[in-house]
């Protein structure tokens, strides 16, 4: 993991703990004209972005150069009250054409694993780290996620999930600012700002290995588990 990249993973972790000091139900997107004045009024209650708020304020984005190669903007979907999100690393071919995460292979594999914990997709918060596809499907450069990552705060904060699922090495490194390996991250809750999160394999990787997927049902597991209680 390189500086930039750290940096970027540990605003995601700071933002987190940020929402924990702030007992996560005041966040803190305080609109311009929300802020004190001279005259010493009182802080009105934080405001909170709602995502649809958050889908204009992206616009048809060209904050980075993946706006020239992109068919769609993949902003996420799912439900906005949603206890469980997932989190994978950025859209690929299906997912461009279709503006839709996890649509293609991988997410009808994704479909199926959250159907086995008596889910569905609807129930959920599916989401990735870049929301436009890299060409070739390259890993998302610094200069990309940097900034992608404001808007993933903000739908984290407008969702509120007790338990976010980190989709694959990127993900889970991203999320957890670590270079640890996948294989040794996943099967374990990591608390970030209050929020649980469950780094698992991507259902990619599970295509092309489909002896691990006895690995992620023991990780959905615990994800069941969890969501009993919360
Ligand atoms: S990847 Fe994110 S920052 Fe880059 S153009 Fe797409 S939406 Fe904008």
């Amino acid at each position: 993991m390189n500086d930039s990249i750290r940096e970027i993973a540990g605003d995601l972790k700071a933002y987190l703990e940020y929402l924990k000091e702030m007992g996560i139900d005041e966040l803190p997107f305080i609109k311009e004209a929300d802020k004190p004045t001279k005259r010493g009024q009182p802080l009105p209650a934080p405001q909170i972005q709602t995502l649809t708020e958050i889908r204009m304020e992206l616009g048809e984005c060209t904050r980075c150069k993946l706006h020239g190669t992109r068919k769609t903007i993949v902003f996420g979907e799912g439900n906005p009250n949603a206890k469980l999100m997932f989190i994978g690393e950025g859209p690929g071919f299906d997912e461009d054409v279709q503006g839709r995460p996890f649509v293609g292979k991988a997410g009808q594999l994704l479909t199926k694993i959250i159907e086995a914990i008596n889910l569905r997709r609807e129930d959920v918060y599916i989401a990735n780290i870049i929301k436009c596809r890299p060409p070739q499907n390259r890993n998302p450069e610094p200069d990309e996620i940097k900034p992608c990552n404001p808007f993933l705060l903000k739908q984290i904060a407008a969702i509120r999930p007790k338990i976010i699922c980190a989709l694959g090495t990127f993900a889970a490194q991203s999320l957890l600012q670590t270079e640890t390996k996948i294989s040794a991250l996943r099967g374990k809750f990591y608390d970030v700002g209050g929020i649980k999160i469950m780094p698992t394999y991507h259902p990619a990787f599970l295509l092309r290995n489909p002896e691990r997927k006895r690995d992620v049902w023991e990780d959905m597991k615990k994800i069941a588990e969890e969501l009993k209680t919360a």
